[in-house]
Parts: C-alpha cells; sequence; structure tokens
C-alpha cells in the first residue's frame, strides 16, 4: 500500500502524519512518534476523488509545518565496517539521482499556468485542429504555459497543446485509428487569443500552481544497475535494512521504502513512469497525465500519457495503457 509520511518537531516532540492509500481507501494516522498513534479512514468511489482528497489533506499539514520524510533514514552505520561503508557509498550514489517534480493545484483563479480541457489560445486566422482520421474536431486536453513554469529547465517563451479524437466509435469500423492517430501535441506562440472548441469528457479546470516533490528513477541506468546487482548480499542487506524487499529489484524496494519511488500521478517534469517501454528518444519529461480527473481522457483502463522533450526541442506525446 503506497504511504506518505510526514513529521514536524515541535517543543522537542516529533510527531508524524501518515497517509496510506489502495482503490478507493484512504487511512490517515497521526501521533507522536514511536506510537501507533490515531488511524481515520475514507472511503472514495473514484480515483479522482480519492485523490483530490489527498492532495488537499497534504497541503494542510504542509501549511502546519510537516514535512515529508523519508523511511529510510540513514541508520547509524559502523564506520569501521566495511559493509556498512559500501552501503553508506550506495545511498549517496542513490541520493544523488533524486529529481525534482511538481503536482499541479487544479481550481479557478486568475493565476493560470494551465487550461485543461478548456479554451486554447490559437492565431486570429488559425483553425481549430481535426483529426486526421475522422476529420471531426480534436477535443482539447490541455495547454501548458511553459513560460510560467517553476522548473527553470523547463521554461520556454511558448504554449504546449494537447488535443485527441474523442469522436471515435465502435459502429465506424475506421474511426478505431482515432484512438491511436487522433492526439496533437504541438508547441504553439505564446500570442492569440483563447478560443472554445470540443472540450471533451474531462472536467474543465485550470492548473493554478503546484506543488514541488522529489523522485527517483524507476530504474537505474544500465551500468550501475549491473553493478548493484554484483553487490555483494551482506552490503544489499544493510542497504534495504527496515525496507521491503520486494524480491525483483534491489533498487526498487530501496526507492519505495525512501517515499521516493517515481510515481503514478499527474506531475510536470519527474521521471516518466512509462507502462511500456518508450521508444522515443527524449531529454526530459515535460508533463505526465494519467488517464483519471480532471484530464480523462482515453488511455485503455488505467494509462499514462507522456508530453516529452524531444532532443531537438519538439514536443512528443507518448502513452500507454496498464
Ligand atoms: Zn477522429
Amino acid at each position: 500500500m503506497p504511504t506518505r509520511t510526514f513529521v514536524i518537531e515541535e517543543a522537542g516532540k516529533k510527531r508524524f502524519w501518515d497517509v496510506s492509500w489502495e482503490a478507493g481507501e484512504v487511512e490517515i494516522s497521526s501521533g507522536v512518534w514511536g506510537a501507533s498513534g490515531r488511524a481515520r479512514n475514507r472511503s472514495f468511489t473514484s480515483v479522482g476523488e480519492r485523490d483530490a482528497f489527498i492532495e488537499a489533506e497534504v497541503r494542510k499539514v504542509l501549511k502546519k509545518g510537516y514535512v515529508e520524510s523519508s523511511a529510510l533514514a540513514p541508520v547509524a552505520d559502523d564506520p569501521h565496517s566495511d559493509v556498512d561503508r559500501k552501503a553508506a557509498a550506495w545511498r549517496k550514489k542513490f541520493e544523488a539521482l533524486v529529481a525534482p517534480a511538481w503536482a499541479p493545484t487544479f481550481g479557478e483563479g486568475v493565476d493560470v499556468h494551465g487550461r485543461v480541457r478548456g479554451p486554447m489560445t490559437l492565431l486570429p486566422h488559425e483553425s481549430w485542429p481535426a483529426c486526421p482520421s475522422c476529420k471531426r474536431p480534436l477535443h482539447a486536453v490541455l495547454e501548458l504555459d511553459r513560460s510560467r513554469l517553476p522548473d527553470k529547465a523547463l521554461r520556454a517563451k511558448e504554449l504546449v497543446q494537447l488535443f485527441t479524437c474523442e469522436s471515435w466509435s465502435n459502429e465506424e469500423a475506421t474511426s478505431a485509428a482515432c484512438i491511436f492517430d487522433g492526439w496533437l501535441a504541438r508547441r504553439h506562440a505564446p500570442a492569440g487569443a483563447l478560443r472554445d472548441g470540443p472540450a471533451g469528457r474531462g472536467q474543465r479546470t485550470n492548473i493554478i500552481g503546484w506543488t514541488r516533490f522529489e523522485e527517483l528513477p524507476p530504474e537505474l541506468d544500465e551500468s550501475l544497475g549491473a553493478e548493484l546487482e554484483h553487490e555483494a548480499c551482506e552490503v544489499t542487506e544493510v542497504l534495504l535494512r527496515g525496507a521491503e524487499d520486494d524480491g525483483v529489484s534491489t533498487w526498487r524496494s530501496w526507492a519505495k521504502a525512501s517515499g521516493k519511488a517515481a510515481r503514478n500521478v499527474h506531475k510536470l517534469g519527474g521521471f516518466p513512469t512509462f507502462v511500456q517501454e518508450c521508444s522515443l528518444s527524449f531529454t526530459r519529461q515535460l508533463f505526465q497525465l494519467e488517464c483519471n480527473q480532471p484530464f480523462d481522457v482515453n488511455l485503455g483502463d488505467i494509462g499514462a500519457g507522456h508530453l516529452l522533450i524531444r532532443p531537438s526541442g519538439d514536443i512528443a506525446f507518448f502513452w500507454a495503457s496498464h
């Protein structure tokens, strides 16, 4: 069950606040560090509602001064032990891989960083884009103002727009191609006027801010991964002290226990959590959107889509279904 832990130290007393979730269930527990604390549960009928609730609760505790903690605080190693020294070196290497990501805050407001399922900026004589397959107008998914992004490396004087075709139907055999070909990701000049077009299935809203968090890559690069695989098991045992070994990969077990494993959420930047291998070359992920609200895009059952920055600077959209 995924869990996020937050801690605060007040008058010399350490307190914790935990949130865990699975399907529609959310459990929040809080109390004095070391004790089991008090728990409360909430049930939701949709993942979107659940995530919105978690996001709101997390914002509240952050406001109170809590900070997110990684479950794997450095253990008191014996500096003379070779095993502990090696484990500490690994931890250092891992921690160097942390990269920032930002969770979007959706809502109404004048301070708009992006638009979801709403109007898109178009040039005066520009026509609303159409689906290459069925020729019907595409549906607006996302417009992101890159000049307003919190990450300098992702900032640019342009808008990024994502459209999709939702006109496909089972009755029209040829329209099945809309699901695959009906995606348009493009860069657009920041100038223009907002124009309304089909907004599609999602919930019309704006992105009005960002909350920073930290992530580790889902996979280690090949050489580091091979090195870790050949590490003595005494060392990996120390490394995974206090963590749950998932039996698949030391790296994933460690990342999960650190609380910084790459998340399957709507996010700016961060590491893409690809469901299937991505065949595109890219330098950075610009944005990841899940199939749930407010986007509610058709990505199979529980898919994710990724706006990726190509080495040329162009923007590509890659999606896959779970
Ligand atoms: Zn179409």
